[in-house]
C-alpha cells in the first residue's frame, strides 16, 4: 500500500474539535480535509476545504463525502459501523469498520475486553428487570448503569446507590439497552494514548492523569508520576488491545489504578482523546499529526515529551456572563489557549482548553486552577 503524501485528502467523519485540531496539522502538512456534518459552521469545517453536509448516518452523504477523498477517518466512535464497511468500497476507512463495531457499543467492547483476559470493573447486561436484578447481585451496590450506545461525557449513566433504586434509575435510560458496573474505588484515572501505524508500528504518548469532574475531563497532567514497572504494565494493557482490534491511528484506553496498584480499562476511544491535547505543543509530534501519519499510511512521528503539561478544559459553563476574560490566559507565557469555534456555550459543552507547558506539573496544576476560578464568572 503506497502511502498517501501531501496533497491527498482526508475525509472526516464529524466535525467536532477533534477533526478541527487534525484538520490544522493536515493543512499545515499540506493534506486537503473534507468533512461531513450536520452543520456547515461545525469546528472542524470552519478550518476545511471542503464541507459535506450530512448527518453521519446519511450513507448518501457520506458516500458523496468518499467519492471526493483518499482515505476517511473519523472524529467521533458514534458513526454507525455499517456506514463505514459501505464507504470502505469506495475510500479505505481508517480506522476500520470493525473497530467501531467492537467499540461503539459498551456490551461489544466490555465481551471483546474480557475475550482478551484484559482487567476491567466488573460488568453484567442490562436489557430488563431481570437482567438488573441479576446484573447488580453479581456487581453489588453502589452501581452505574451506562447506556450501551452513544454515551459519552456521562451522558446516559445514571448511579445506583442500592439494590432498592435499580429499577427507578433504570427507568431513567428510558428503556435503552445498558449494561451496569461496579462503582471502582480508584485512588486516580490514567489514560495510555498510543498510535498504531499502518504496517502495525507502534508510538506511545507519556501516560496521562485525569480528574473529571461531573464526568467530563477537568484536568490532564503528563507525564502522569509513575513507576516504570507500573507504566510498562499500562501500555502493556493498551497495546493487547490496539493490536487485537489490528487498530490504525490514535486510540487512547482509559484505565482506573487501584490502592493496591491493579489497573482496571474503563473505556477505548478509537480516535485521538481529549486526555492527549497536551501532546500538541508538549511533544514532538502531536496526537493529531501522528494521526494524520498513521492513516496516510506514513512512518510514526517521535512522540517524545520536549516538557511536562497540564491540560485544562474549557467548559460552556465560563461564558454564562459572556466571553470569559482570555487576558488571565494570554498572559501567562507557559499557557497555550485553544479554543473550538463553537458558537452555542451551553452547559457541560466543551468550547476549549488550555495547555500549560511546565516541567514542574504540580505547579501547573495549581496554575490551571487558578485560571478556573480567573475565568469563572461571579455570582
Ligand atoms: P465514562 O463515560 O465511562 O468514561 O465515565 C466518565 C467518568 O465517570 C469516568 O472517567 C469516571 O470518573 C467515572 N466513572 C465511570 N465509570 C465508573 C465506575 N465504574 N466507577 C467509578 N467511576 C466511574
Amino acid at each position: 500500500m503506497k502511502p498517501l503524501l501531501p496533497g491527498a485528502t482526508i475525509g472526516v467523519l464529524g466535525g467536532g474539535q477533534l477533526g478541527r485540531m487534525m484538520a490544522v496539522t493536515a493543512r499545515q502538512m499540506g493534506y486537503r480535509i473534507v468533512v461531513l456534518d450536520p452543520s456547515p459552521r461545525c469546528p472542524t469545517a470552519q478550518v476545511s476545504d471542503g464541507v459535506v453536509v450530512g448527518a453521519l448516518d446519511d450513507l448518501d452523504a457520506a458516500r458523496h463525502l468518499a467519492r471526493q477523498v483518499d482515505v476517511i477517518t473519523l472524529d467521533t466512535e458514534h458513526v454507525p459501523a455499517d456506514v463505514l464497511a459501505e464507504l470502505h468500497t469506495i475510500a479505505p476507512v481508517r480506522p476500520g469498520a470493525e473497530v467501531l463495531r467492537t467499540i461503539q457499543d459498551r456490551l461489544v467492547q466490555k465481551s471483546f475486553l474480557d475475550g482478551l483476559g484484559v482487567a476491567q470493573a466488573k460488568w453484567a447486561p442490562v436489557g430488563n428487570a431481570d437482567e438488573l436484578a441479576a446484573g447488580l447481585a453479581k456487581v453489588g451496590a453502589p452501581a452505574i448503569l451506562k447506556v450501551r450506545r452513544a454515551g459519552y461525557d456521562g451522558k446516559g449513566q445514571v448511579r445506583v446507590d442500592a439494590a432498592a433504586d435499580g429499577p427507578a434509575q433504570l427507568a431513567r435510560l428510558r428503556g435503552e439497552p445498558a449494561v451496569i458496573e461496579e462503582v471502582v474505588p480508584f485512588t486516580r484515572e490514567i489514560s495510555v494514548v498510543l498510535a498504531r501505524g499502518l504496517g502495525g508500528d507502534i508510538q506511545f504518548y507519556p501516560i496521562a492523569e485525569n480528574v473529571h469532574r461531573r464526568h467530563i475531563l477537568h484536568t490532564t497532567r503528563a507525564p502522569a508520576p509513575m513507576a516504570a514497572g507500573q507504566r510498562e504494565r499500562a501500555e502493556q494493557m493498551a497495546l493487547n488491545v490496539a493490536e487485537a482490534l489490528d487498530h490504525c491511528g490514535v486510540i487512547a484506553v482509559e484505565m482506573f489504578e487501584l490502592a493496591d496498584g491493579r489497573l482496571l480499562v474503563n473505556e477505548i476511544a478509537p480516535r485521538t482523546h481529549n486526555s492527549g491535547h497536551y501532546t500538541y505543543g508538549a511533544c514532538a509530534t502531536s496526537q493529531f499529526e501522528q494521526h494524520v501519519r498513521a492513516v496516510c499510511g506514513l512512518p510514526l512521528g517521535d512522540p517524545r515529551a520536549l516538557t511536562g503539561a497540564v491540560m485544562v478544559n474549557l467548559i460552556g459553563d465560563l461564558w454564562s456572563a459572556g466571553p470569559p476574560a482570555w487576558h488571565h490566559v494570554l498572559a501567562r507565557p507557559e499557557a497555550r489557549l485553544h479554543l473550538y469555534g463553537k458558537d452555542a456555550p451551553a452547559p457541560g459543552r466543551k468550547m476549549g482548553h488550555v495547555v500549560l507547558l511546565d516541567d514542574d506539573t504540580d505547579r501547573a496544576l495549581r496554575t490551571a486552577e487558578d485560571l478556573i476560578a480567573q475565568l469563572t464568572p461571579r455570582p
